[in-house]
């Protein structure tokens, strides 16, 4: 089965790898890989797509390469480069989906924010510890600011502290299962979502419905009234 559209993955490294093989096996038809690092020893242990081989290669390459070795029926392409305030908004113009497979606060953000602008959909997702979580940005749905105002709030960096790879791993698979669902149709209307949050303790995930924020620096009714007037 194959779900039409593109997926950009923003990242490629703990939750871009385990996100990006789970695309391939749901049938997406066009995934890109957007990362400007390059493949590190460190690595190694929980980015699944990378071997000591690849180690100075970057990871947009390597990722798109060997999902196109292993699933040639799906296209693959690399964007090698950072992404910022800059391009973010053009990256998600040009696909029908994002995942956000970033790996500190300030990024996750900055794809919320290019979310809320474009009215591009975006899996948010990140892990903390034990903890991780996703949901879908979309219009009209809470965004990454309803949430949390600011990056300094935390709780939403998966490489700033120390993290449990499979819940990470589980983090980027459940983020894969959302854009493909989305693809195929699924999708609530209304300003809430479910939040899918994964306790890596004791293996237990629970959905929490979230909610729009009418004052949200980013998305809220006050800002859309305010670009409406502009
Ligand atoms: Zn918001």
């Amino acid at each position: 089965m194959s779900v039409g559209g593109k997926v950009l993955v923003v990242g490629a490294g703990g939750l871009g790898c385990p996100a990006s093989l789970a695309l391939a096996h749901l049938g997406a038809a066009h995934i890109e890989l957007a990362d400007s690092d390059v493949v590190e020893a460190s690595n190694l242990p929980r980015q699944l797509w990378y071997g000591p081989s690849d180690i100075g290669r970057h990871k947009a390459e390597v990722c798109a390469e060997r999902l196109r070795a292993i699933f040639p029926e799906v296209f693959t392409s690399s964007f090698v480069g950072r992404v910022d305030e800059s391009n973010a908004d053009q990256l998600l113009r040009e696909c029908d989906i994002a995942i956000d497979a970033t790996d500190g606060a300030e990024a996750k953000f900055l794809m919320s924010d290019a979310s809320v602008r474009t009215g591009v959909p975006l899996v948010h997702g990140g892990a903390l510890g034990f903890v991780g979580q996703a949901w879908l940005v979309r219009p009209g749905g809470p965004c990454v600011r309803c949430l949390f105002e600011s990056p300094q709030e935390g709780g939403l960096s998966c490489g700033q502290s120390g993290i449990l790879g499979s819940v990470v791993g589980s983090v980027g698979i459940q983020q894969a299962l959302l854009a493909v669902g989305h693809l195929a149709g699924e999708r609530r209307e209304g300003p809430s979502e479910l939040l899918w949050q994964l306790d890596g303790r004791n293996l237990t995930a629970r959905q929490v419905e979230i909610h729009r924020r009418a004052d949200c620096s980013s998305c809220g009714a006050s800002r859309e009234r305010a670009r409406c007037v502009q």
